[in-house]
């Protein structure tokens, strides 16, 4: 058979079935896949004067060996290899930590080049690691740095992705049609994806990213766009009609009175459900304006009207958790609700597959195991996902296709402007619930610095004796969960101590198995636990109203959009709610990040000062999460490209020959066949 930039990854020289199961995860399966993983940074690995390099900074030294490696141990398990290199003149001590076997790597009277961290003060380095002698075969100024997980390591990501260059470099698809690439000034993808992982400029870099976002939100522009193109021309829709009395009812059985905005949302879903055409419609709402009964009211007129729906969420703890509201809301015998997760067992499992198929159940609420293959529908008449940028495109899809044109509904609560909705959703209808229940009392922000860490402690105290919980949540570690868990870990046995026997602490991490997380959340819920010390993962949409405390390390780790998820947890009952920062800002939007917080709770002021900042688009800077799940393209920073790919995709779409001029052979490819079949233009 011939080669095919589609090959498993498996066909690459040392991956075996433990490296593949890596990489899978990583969402690698191709050989394109692999090339498309883009490093998420670069490490500055060029070589320096001496004079110029600030404490702290990492750098690259070369020198000559001038001593003998020495290892001296210290503690059980530690050691330190010492020996020292002169540069022009100076003499530098070098000290590798707990890596005794490169010793033999170290030759006096050789040159050598060190990568390392530099104590200005000492005259010394810390090394990070050897980049090869004198005749290094490393000449590049810049070292990939990609995202990997602990099955898999940096640096056979790396080797693996100059293999699979090397042989597959000629069959890189060239999916951005010439005449886009001349008027945007693009370079090829090969050369792109070559400039990406084997960077030699900084400018290089910079016009191979230009081409590799491009292509990423034109693709995204254009699959949205055939999409919505298709159930124009074919799709009818779907038409609830519910009985209008019944659904009066239900909501005056509500234990509360709808804000105003939430009766406007409301009125706008029902009309869109009565209409016989499709409901495309995106529900943004700030945290804590009460989106999950805008939901059930659509939930239920549709059983009402005997159709079923699907209600998806990104975390098993949200699953439940609505699981649980609506169980409260809806009477079973007019609604019957049930969850379907990643861990509902075998035999429960197969009773819910088989009541959905025959239309028993009205509801299934539930994660990813909701797009399983073998989930099927009797009449799935609507879908909606919450915390919607959590999903792909296709898996959002995926489950838009167990049914026939069902409605379709948005939620998110990462408020953005209007005009990014716009382009970033394609054509959708927005709604906005822009008003908070009321009584809401605005959660008191503070910034305070880490080593006040007692005072933080005594803080949160005090709301304990008022009988209020308290989250405290972990610095993020971008590289590595399992340094996120190391963390968490810590703080919780520092509360733990701190807290001895008068308060309760509970711990809450990504690793976990989903059983154990939910007992730690339910105890939390039942105030069995007093303070909550978890990793992000409670980030979207956990709901403890007794909770009034929201502690957050590393704060200037996160985005403004994500602070503002995690300080939504609390503040969602009577009683005053509090926010802590906790940080040490290296950079100057790390420290006015910190500032907006203190000063606004208002989610869209939020995301405008957040476009404000992260306009320039940090090239060298990390991805910060985003809305859409965009490999490498960045909604805020690259919002030029994504309009221009907008009104490129949409041009594309409505060009009569779009199905079937040769020149977008590859584009059409990319798109997907099943997306482009049903379609006729003329
Ligand atoms: P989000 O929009 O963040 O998903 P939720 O739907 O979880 O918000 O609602 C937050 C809290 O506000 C919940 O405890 C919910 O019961 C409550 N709530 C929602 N709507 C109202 C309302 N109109 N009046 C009073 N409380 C409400
Ligand atoms: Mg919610």
């Amino acid at each position: 058979m011939s080669k095919s930039i589609d090959d498993s990854v498996s066909i690459l020289p040392y991956v075996g079935e433990k490296r593949l199961e890596a990489l899978q995860q990583l969402g690698i399966f191709t050989v394109l896949d692999l090339l498309s993983h883009y490093p998420f940074r670069y490490e500055d690995i060029q070589e320096k004067n001496l004079l110029e390099i600030e404490d702290q900074e990492k750098v690259t030294l070369k020198g000559n060996v001038v001593s003998e490696a020495v290892v001296s141990r210290f503690g059980p398990k530690k050691n330190r290899l010492s020996f020292r290199l002169v540069i022009e003149h100076a003499v530098i001590s070098i000290t590798f930590f707990n890596q005794p076997y490169l010793k033999s790597k170290i030759v006096a009277g050789e040159e050598l080049a060190v990568f390392g961290k530099w104590d200005a003060k000492r005259k010394s380095l810390t090394g990070i690691k050897i980049l090869g002698g004198g005749s290094s075969e490393q000449d590049n100024e810049f070292e990939s740095i990609y995202r990997a997980n602990k099955n898999i390591k940096q640096k056979t990501i790396f080797n693996l992705v100059t293999e699979a260059y090397r042989n597959y470099h000629e069959l890189i698809p060239e999916i951005i049609p010439d005449f886009l690439r001349q008027k945007y000034r693009l370079v090829s993808h090969q050369a792109a994806i070559y400039a990406m992982h084997f960077p030699a400029s900084e400018e290089q870099t910079k016009q191979a990213r230009r081409e590799v976002v491009f292509e990423e939100f034109l693709l995204y522009q254009l699959k949205m766009q055939v999409l919505r193109k298709k159930q124009k021309l074919i799709g009818q829709g779907t038409q609830i009609k519910y009985d209008v009395k019944a659904l009066r009812r239900f909501i005056e059985s509500l234990p509360f009175e709808l804000t105003a905005a939430q009766k406007r949302v409301v009125n706008e879903i029902c009309k869109d459900l009565r209409q016989p055409n499709h409901m495309h419609r995106l529900l943004q709402g700030d945290v804590g304006s009460g989106k999950t009964i805008v939901a059930a009211i659509a939930l239920f007129a549709a059983a009402n009207a005997g159709y079923q729906s699907a209600l998806m969420v990104p975390t098993e703890i949200l699953a439940e958790q609505h699981m649980e509201s609506l169980d409260q809301l809806f009477d079973p015998l007019e609604v019957r609700v049930a969850l379907l997760t990643g861990s509902t067992k075998t035999k429960e499992r197969r009773v819910i597959l088989e009541e959905l198929a025959n239309g028993q159940l009205d509801v299934i609420i539930g994660t990813h195991a909701l797009i399983q293959e073998d989930v099927h529908f009797a009449r799935l008449g609507l879908v909606i996902t919450d915390e919607q940028h959590r999903f792909g495109v296709n898996q959002r899809k995926i489950l838009r296709d167990k049914g026939k044109e069902p409605d379709v509904l948005f939620m998110t609560a990462t408020p953005i402007p209007r005009t990014l909705a716009i382009t970033t959703y394609g054509e959708m209808d927005v709604s906005i619930i822009d008003e908070l229940p009321a009584g809401r009392i605005p959660i008191e922000t503070t910034w305070t610095r880490p080593k006040n860490f007692e005072h933080t402690l005594e803080f949160i105290e005090n709301q304990l004796k008022k009988g209020s919980q308290a989250y405290v949540i972990c610095p993020l570690i971008e590289e590595s969960e399992s340094l996120d868990v190391k963390n968490a870990t810590d703080i919780y046995e520092k509360l733990t101590a701190y807290y001895a026997s008068r308060y309760k602490v509970g711990l809450l991490h990504g690793k976990m198995k989903p059983a154990e997380k939910e007992a730690v959340m339910q105890d939390f819920k039942d105030n069995k636990l007093n303070v909550l010390v978890s990793t992000t993962v409670i980030e979207v949409g956990v709901n403890v109203p007794n909770a009034t405390t929201m502690v957050i390390y590393d704060a200037d780790r996160f985005g403004l959009s994500q602070l503002h998820q995690l300080r939504g947890r609390v503040g969602r009952g009577h009683k005053e709610s509090y926010c802590i920062l906790v940080a040490n800002p290296k950079s100057e939007t790390g420290m006015e990040r910190m500032k907006i917080m203190t000063e606004t709770t208002d989610g869209f002021v939020l995301s405008e000062k957040d476009l404000e900042l992260r306009g320039a688009g940090d090239l060298f800077g990390s991805k910060q999460s985003g809305l859409p799940d965009f490999k490498i393209g960045d909604i805020v920073g690259d919002f030029g490209a994504l309009e221009a790919a907008r009104q490129e995709a949409s041009e594309l779409v409505n060009q009569p020959d779009f199905l079937t001029n040769p020149a977008y052979e590859e584009l059409r490819k990319a798109v997907g066949v099943d997306n482009l079949a049903g379609l006729n233009f003329n």
